[in-house]
């Protein structure tokens, strides 16, 4: 691999781990649709290939790129967000241990634990991460895992990223940070003590809405070996269109994180001054509780925000069916801008749990495009309500 690793975030996004195809020339990355590959003679290995459930050369520029763009030596491709998540705990926990989670976790990710690990013995217990206390009393001596998101989805809750690193770190757990939300762009995890970063590459990384796939990255050796062994082994690896198509949306990725960030900081104040709105969640706003740590450790505040209206579900499932240019529909991350209930969509599999979130809440992904196209269309569903 090229070092790149003291050029700035857009030029890694564009050339690490995407030499020039060696034998042809070819400038970006080829989609290398092989299952299986040559050898000179048994274990003569042309380009480290053999099969590519192992490791195809798509994956392995789309898996170096990822690792710079969060300055970790090493990151591992999946086929999804949830195929990495379940590599990561199968690496990290066994039968009996116990992973603290945040009390409003990905839906997805709650249900792995809850549902799949829980079968398998592994304890987890739900806390408000912005608690730092409610962290440490929630740590058991058999505690392997804190796994963190912030911001968080739907609440757009945000945690110490580099606090609760000491904090796990001194109970002997490790620190997995799930920054599907913030991005690479936005936040660094590893720098501020994480041990392995998670993404759902179907958001912001690959940032067009057209592939799933998920990443784990790391600068721990044994760590990263045992996710390389889940992902040979368990198989839950990214295709090569998916990798291509993932590559080639990084390549913007700081052009959009930015027009994300613009647009959302119009909208969440467009939304502040409408008078259905009852409150708006979004960490770049000063009375943000988390704003001030958000600050400390964000480039920016991302593209998503959350907020409340007056007139309860009925008025939040309306809004939601009347904008015109934010479409109604799960997921986030992409160009356009979507539209959804998180009570009767992404989080219906929280209800009756400790992870349940306000009938009345709406969460947006906010796109790039025209933000005044953006205001006005949400000032319209609001008006109509
Ligand atoms: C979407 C998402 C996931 C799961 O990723 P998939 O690619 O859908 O499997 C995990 N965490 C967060 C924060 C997400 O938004």
């Amino acid at each position: 691999m090229t070092d790149t690793g003291h050029y700035g975030f857009a030029t890694r996004a564009i050339h690490a781990g995407q030499d020039p195809d060696p034998t042809t020339g070819s400038v970006i990355v080829p989609i290398h649709a092989t299952s299986t590959y040559a050898q000179d003679g048994v274990g003569g290995l042309r380009g480290g290939f053999e099969y590519s459930r192992t490791g195809n050369p798509t994956r392995t520029a789309l898996e170096e790129c990822l690792a710079a763009l969060e300055g970790g030596r090493h990151a591992r491709a999946f086929a999804s967000g949830m195929g990495a998540t379940d590599a990561a705990l199968r690496a990290l926990c066994r039968p009996g241990d116990h992973v603290v989670i945040p009390n409003d976790a990905y839906g997805g990710t709650f249900r792995l634990i809850d549902k799949v690990f829980g079968l398998w013995g592994v304890e987890h217990t739900p806390v408000a991460l912005s608690d730092v206390d409610a962290v440490r009393a929630a740590i058991r001596p058999n505690t392997k895992v804190v796994w963190i998101e912030t911001p968080t989805n739907p609440l757009l809750n945000i945690a110490d990223i580099a606090l609760l690193a000491q904090v796990a770190h001194s109970a002997g757990a490790r620190l997995v940070v799930d920054n599907t939300f913030a991005s690479p762009y936005l936040q660094s995890p590893l720098a501020l003590g994480a041990d392995v970063v998670l993404h759902s590459t179907t958001k912001y990384v690959g940032g067009h809405s057209d592939v799933i796939g998920g990443a784990l990255v790391t600068s721990d050796d044994e760590l990263d070996a045992a996710f390389g062994f889940l992902q040979n082994g368990a198989g839950a690896v990214p295709g090569p269109f998916d990798a291509w198509l993932t590559l080639r949306g990084i390549k913007t990725l700081e052009l959009r994180m930015e027009k994300h960030s613009d647009n959302a900081e119009l909208v969440a104040e467009a939304l502040q001054r409408h008078p259905r709105v009852q409150s708006v969640i979004y960490p770049g706003l000063p009375e943000h509780p988390g704003h001030e740590v958000a600050a400390k450790q964000m480039r920016r505040f991302g593209g998503m925000v959350s907020f409340t209206v007056a007139g309860g579900e009925e008025a939040a499932l309306r809004v939601c069916s009347r904008t015109r240019l934010f479409t109604l529909a799960e997921s986030l991350g992409g160009v356009e801008s979507l539209i959804e209930h998180p009570g009767k969509m992404t989080h219906a599999s929280t209800a009756g749990s400790l992870l349940e979130v306000p009938a009345d809440l709406i969460r947006i992904s906010v796109g790039i495009e025209s933000g005044d196209d953006l205001v006005a269309d949400l000032v319209q569903a609001l008006d109509s309500v």
